[in-house]
């Protein structure tokens, strides 16, 4: 094809090309050395510093970002589902907290400003907690006057904390120490959090709930990511995780694609038995989680739809043998509309949004061992 991109030149043009080619040529030097040939302008070192931590920067107001999502919707879920939850159940302080010390623990490049100081911060605060004036970036320096130096001790003494109906908060603001007491709300004690796997997914290890970052590109709103966490919450509530024989620590919305990765068994049935969930409980998780999402205010009629998405998403591996046993989205689809009519005649004649059966698993949860 002629084009009309010529050098004002071409012969002189020409001439240095073919200069070029015999120097690479007689040189020892590889192919790959004579390769560029264009003359750059030069990359200062600094520079590439500086967009490596802008990098940092975004992967790091991405993650928090995301987690406030997980958290904010796992919380209306927690606190709205505490009914189902028997007795696992815990007191809520509405306290969202991060270090960047541990947000940049693999980073050998952490860009020196996050909008976070060193320490454990808050990063995110109920509405009646940052009435308090603890609001993003406080320093959590104690918990009912327990020492906190590190995210490991807040998550140790929170899950003490958390028994009782308040706890006294030591903090550090531009202000200086002070402390403040936090009431607390019953909320199911599944601690709802984020992955960083991209892949479209989520588990549930029968104590934590784990959204992947692929589930959080994937779905389109808040009321699917209710519908993915409340199936999630369900799979611990009905105690699925510690009902499975080999007791591996996860289970999924795409629970069979892990017995894979998790390599358990030494062949296809025997991993199929230990890693996945079975249809019914499938079902069961389906059915209770979509009561989860409703009882939390969020619109139950985005399932169907989420599941038809899920499908297509997924159709290569609905062919897949190892499948057999997990509902079909279409099926689950289905199933989701006569759930969502049967919460929809419920609120109509104002009964609780209880699902059918959900007595006998309260009970049964009351028996399992608390943490
Ligand atoms: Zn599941």
């Amino acid at each position: 094809m002629k084009t009309s991109d010529t050098s004002p030149n071409p012969r002189k043009a020409r001439s240095r090309f073919r200069a070029l080619g015999i120097l690479c040529a007689i040189s020892a030097l590889t192919l790959s050395a004579c390769a560029t040939q264009l003359d750059r302008p030069p990359v200062d070192a600094a520079a590439v510093l500086e967009e490596g931590q802008e990098v940092e920067r975004i992967r790091v107001a991405t993650q928090l970002e995301r987690m406030s999502r997980v958290w904010a919707v796992g919380d209306r879920i927690r606190i709205a589902g505490t009914d189902l939850c028997g007795d696992r159940t815990a007191y809520d302080f509405g306290l969202r907290v991060t270090s960047r010390e541990t947000l940049f623990e693999d980073s050998d490049n952490p860009p020196r400003e996050i909008g976070l100081g060193s320490g454990v911060r808050v990063w995110d605060a109920r509405a009646e907690v940052q009435a308090l004036g603890i609001r993003r970036n406080v320093r959590i320096v104690e918990i009912d006057h327990v020492r906190i130096h590190e995210l490991a001790d807040y998550q140790k003494a929170i899950k003490t904390a958390q028994l009782q109906p308040s706890l006294t908060l030591g903090f550090e603001d531009d202000d200086g120490f002070r402390r403040e007491t936090l009431s607390g709300v019953m909320a199911c004690d599944y601690a709802v959090s984020l992955n960083s796997d991209p892949e479209i997914n989520a588990f549930a290890d029968g104590s934590n709930v784990f959204v992947n970052a692929g589930m959080i590109r994937f779905v389109e709103s808040d009321d699917e990511l209710a519908i993915v966490i409340g199936h999630e919450i369900a799979h611990n509530v009905l105690g699925h995780p510690t009902q499975r024989k080999a007791q591996i620590a996860v289970g999924a919305v795409f629970d069979v694609a892990i017995a894979v990765l998790t390599g358990i068994g030494t062949n296809t049935f025997s991993m199929l038995g230990a890693g996945a969930f079975s249809e019914g409980q499938e079902s069961d998780s389906d059915y209770m989680g979509l009561y989860l999402a409703a009882r939390a205010g969020y619109r139950v009629e985005a399932a169907p739809s989420f599941w038809h998405r899920m499908g297509a998403e997924t159709h290569d591996r609905a062919s897949d043998t190892m499948l057999r046993s997990h509902p079909s989205n279409s099926r689950r689809a289905a199933a989701m509309r006569a759930a969502i009519r049967e919460i929809e005649s419920k609120r109509f004649n104002h009964q609780p949004l209880l699902p059918e059966g959900s007595e006998t698993v309260a009970a049964n949860a009351s028996r399992r061992p608390n943490r």
